[in-house]
């Protein structure tokens, strides 16, 4: 065979982190590359741009974004609270407050962070309901169900 075809898989963490879809893990699920593009930064394609997997599944689909958005953001606080303890400390007896130091720059970080979050919590959500296909360009791809088009980007 003389055709070279890139059949690897994609690693799934890189692939979510750059928000592919999670078909193919190639196609792009968001219009927009910049997550501080704030007008425009959460819309999606309809459907993948290289398997044609769809990204809106069904009606309210991306409500339950919020349970993932609700755990990157516990995972973060409790990554920069361990960073701190190790860095800068805690103590009992604080004089200095560092540990409400913490807390407004963990607050302060997690606004900074929101965009990519988001984007971040949406391509985990559609990849715990479509998985990978090596099938992917045969047209393998999920279909969406009882979707209304005046419902999208309701939330
Ligand atoms: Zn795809």
């Amino acid at each position: 065979m003389c055709a070279h075809v890139d059949d690897r898989k994609p690693f799934l963490l890189t692939s979510i982190l750059q928000n592919k879809c999670p078909r193919c893990r190639k196609g792009k699920l968001y219009k927009n590359s910049n997550p501080y593009n704030l007008k425009k930064f959460m819309e999606m394609n309809k459907a993948c741009p290289v398997c044609g997997q769809e990204t809106d599944m069904e009606v309210g689909f991306y409500y339950g974004t919020s349970y993932v958005s609700y755990g990157l953001s516990i995972a973060l606080s409790a990554a920069t609270f361990i960073a701190w303890w190790v860095l800068i400390g805690f103590s009992v007896k604080d004089n200095d407050y560092r540990l409400f130091w913490w807390m407004g720059v963990n607050a302060a970080l997690l606004l900074v962070l929101q965009p990519i979050m988001m984007r971040l919590s949406r391509t985990i959500w559609l990849s715990i309901f479509v998985h990978y296909s090596k099938d992917w360009n045969k047209g393998d791809v999920v279909r969406a169900e009882r979707t209304n088009a005046s419902l999208q980007n309701a939330w």
